[in-house]
């Protein structure tokens, strides 16, 4: 088998599975774009089998440290393991993200559940190869009515690949719904629309809302208004839910009349409604989307952070909470936190911590792999200027 040879003191001998294109001493026996690689020690020691795409910054992805092919037995296995790690922390079964890429070591495979629905990406060049393989693996494991590829991720460019969204398998379903925690949402997997939900967020919509009853709320780049949705039900005196999508806003509407409450949906961007608004908050959300894909423009989009924290604070009434979420994995935790301190200092107010916010279960976090802990939040409240 052809593969490479990993330099001394690469990242994948302190836990990771990427071979970055700088980190390898020699390729031997001309791999081809896809292909299933096997990735050696510079004294010759086996380290495991990889995907293998030069064209991307990440050549190699190891996906086992044994030999290892990619058939359907083996992506049975992973789903059979990915399956139990979720019963085991209690995920919802209907509504879930049934893989996660290198967390389920399977390397830029995305499957998420709707239902009797998936949605399949295929992220990586030799998982899109293999789409036929894992098709046939889907069916067997998930018995699903139909299976939607979408793949229209801005990643797939990363890899040489084009976008792409078709049915896999079965028909376009007709616009479903959907219920988690009470919550009911309208699901659209057509081709063209915003698709789908935020599936990482569901578990926060209700630790959210639990502070909302008789509270005015703003929900800032709401989506389909989970978070404005939970909180309208859990008994806000008012709701506004905030995003620049049309579509978004749309759906805003429809979910609030599927679960027979009032919001009042804006279509906006949240920089120029929070500078403009005359109106003050109980209780204000924050979930914008990746301010930064990559480490050299953290800086900017820690400005772009501060301006909005800065804005929601002034707007956030005494003993208000404010809720407030970054995605982007370069912005760890503590630089995050960092900054909403900063916010505070200069807004001259004074927060308390009331609550610690990540990721849900279905989308698990691999320490030694620091990019699959990538959402970090905190719900805060507002102390009274003393
Ligand atoms: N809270 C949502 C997820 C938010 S994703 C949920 O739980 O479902 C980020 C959202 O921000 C997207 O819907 C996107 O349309 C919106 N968005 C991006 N930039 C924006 C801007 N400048 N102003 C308002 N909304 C924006």
């Amino acid at each position: 088998m052809a593969g490479l040879i990993v330099r001394p003191r690469a990242r994948i001998f302190h836990g990771h599975e990427w071979v970055y294109q700088s980190e390898i001493q020699k390729t031997f026996g001309n791999p081809e774009p896809g292909d299933i690689i096997s990735l050696k020690d510079f004294r010759d020691r086996p380290l495991g089998t990889a995907i293998y795409n030069p064209e991307s910054q990440i050549v190699a992805r190891r996906f086992t440290r044994r030999k290892q092919d990619l058939d359907k037995a083996f992506f049975l296995r992973r789903m059979e393991h990915a399956r139990k790690i979720r019963e085991t922390s209690g995920i919802q079964k209907n509504l879930c993200r049934l893989l996660w890429s290198e967390s389920d070591g399977l390397p830029g495979i995305i499957l998420d559940r709707y239902g009797d629905h998936l949605v399949l990406q295929t992220l990586t060049l030799a998982m899109d190869q293999r789409v036929e393989i894992i098709k046939e693996a889907l069916l067997e494991a998930y018995e699903p009515q139909s299976i939607t590829l979408r793949n229209d991720s801005p990643m797939r460019k990363a890899e040489g690949m084009e976008s792409e969204i078709k049915m896999l398998h079965g028909e376009v379903p007709a616009p479903f719904e959907v219920e988690s925690a009470g919550i009911k949402f309208l699901v659209d997997l057509s081709e063209g629309q915003k698709t789908g939900l935020y599936l990482d967020q569901l578990d926060t919509y209700s630790a959210v809302a639990k502070h909302s009853e008789g509270l005015k709320v703003l929900d800032c780049f709401s989506n389909q208004g989970g978070f404005g949705l939970a909180c309208a039900l859990a008994g806000a005196a008012e709701v506004t839910c905030v995003d620049i999508s049309e579509g978004a806003i749309q759906a805003v509407g429809e979910n609030a009349k599927l679960n027979a409450v009032k919001i009042k949906a804006v279509c906006a961007n949240v920089f120029d409604f929070l500078r403009e608004s005359e109106e003050t908050y109980d209780l204000i959300i924050l979930d914008p989307p990746s301010f930064t894909k990559n480490k050299k423009t953290l800086k900017d989009a820690m400005r772009g952070y501060k301006e909005i924290h800065l804005r929601a604070l002034k707007l956030l009434n005494n003993d208000g909470y404010l809720s407030t979420y970054s995605c982007s994995h370069h912005a760890t935790r503590e630089i995050f936190l960092s900054m909403i301190c900063d916010a505070a200092v200069d807004a001259k107010k004074t927060l308390r911590l009331v609550e610690n916010h990540a990721q849900k279960l279905d989308h698990p976090v691999l320490p030694t792999i620091p990019e699959t802990g990538y959402l970090k939040g905190f719900t805060f409240q507002l102390l009274p200027n003393r």
